[in-house]
C-alpha cells in the first residue's frame, strides 16, 4: 500500500509547486486527451525511492456554488481525512499569516502524521519565515524550496519513518 501524502496549506505558498515536482513527467500522462480538461490533483509521485500517492489540496472537487473560503475550507478537510502523513506547507519568505495558523489548526485537530514545510526557502530571506513556523506547534520545520528543489533528501529522511 503507498503511503497517501497530502500537501496542506494556505493559497500560494506552493503546494502545486512541490506536487508537480514530485509527480515529475508523470504529470505529462495525465489526461491530455482533448476534452479532457479536468486538472488531476492526485497522482503518484516518487521521492528518492518512496513509492508515495500524492494529494495537492487545491484540485479537489467540492461544490462550486460555495463560496471561495468554503471551498478552500472544505478541499482542505477532504484533503486531510484522505491523507496517512501531511505535508503542512507554509510560505517562509512571507512568514505565518492568519490563515496559516488557521489550516494548522484543522491539520492539528486531525491528529494525523503532520510534515511542516517552510518552502521557498532558497536565500536568506526566509529564515524570518523558517524560525516563526515552530510557533505552529508541528515540530520542527523542514527548509525546502519547491522550485529550485532544495531540501527534498532532508524531507526523504523524514517521510521514510512514516513509510
Ligand atoms: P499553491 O497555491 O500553494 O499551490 O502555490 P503554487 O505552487 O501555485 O505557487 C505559488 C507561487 O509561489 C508561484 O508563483 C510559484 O512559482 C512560487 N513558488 C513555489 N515554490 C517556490 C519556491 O520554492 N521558491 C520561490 N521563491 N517561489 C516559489
Ligand atoms: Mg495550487
Amino acid at each position: 500500500m503507498k503511503l497517501n501524502v497530502a500537501i496542506v496549506g494556505r493559497p500560494n505558498v506552493g503546494k502545486s509547486t512541490l506536487f508537480n515536482r514530485l509527480v515529475g513527467k508523470k504529470l505529462a500522462l495525465v489526461d491530455d486527451r482533448p476534452g479532457v480538461t479536468r486538472d488531476r490533483r492526485e497522482n503518484e509521485a516518487k521521492l528518492g525511492d518512496l513509492l508515495i500517492n500524492i494529494i495537492d489540496t487545491a484540485g479537489l472537487e467540492v461544490a462550486e456554488e460555495d463560496a471561495l473560503e468554503t471551498r478552500m475550507r472544505l478541499q482542505t478537510e477532504e484533503a486531510i481525512s484522505m491523507a496517512d502523513v501531511i505535508f503542512f506547507m507554509i510560505d517562509a519568505r512571507t512568514g505565518l499569516t492568519p490563515m496559516d495558523e488557521y489550516f494548522a489548526n484543522m491539520v492539528r485537530k486531525s491528529g494525523k502524521t503532520t510534515i511542516l514545510l517552510a518552502n521557498k526557502a532558497e536565500g536568506k530571506a526566509a529564515d524570518g519565515g523558517f524560525y516563526e513556523a515552530f510557533s505552529l506547534g508541528l515540530g520542527e520545520p523542514i527548509a525546502v524550496s519547491a522550485e529550485h528543489g532544495i531540501g527534498m533528501a532532508d524531507l526523504y529522511e523524514v517521510l521514510v519513518k512514516h513509510e
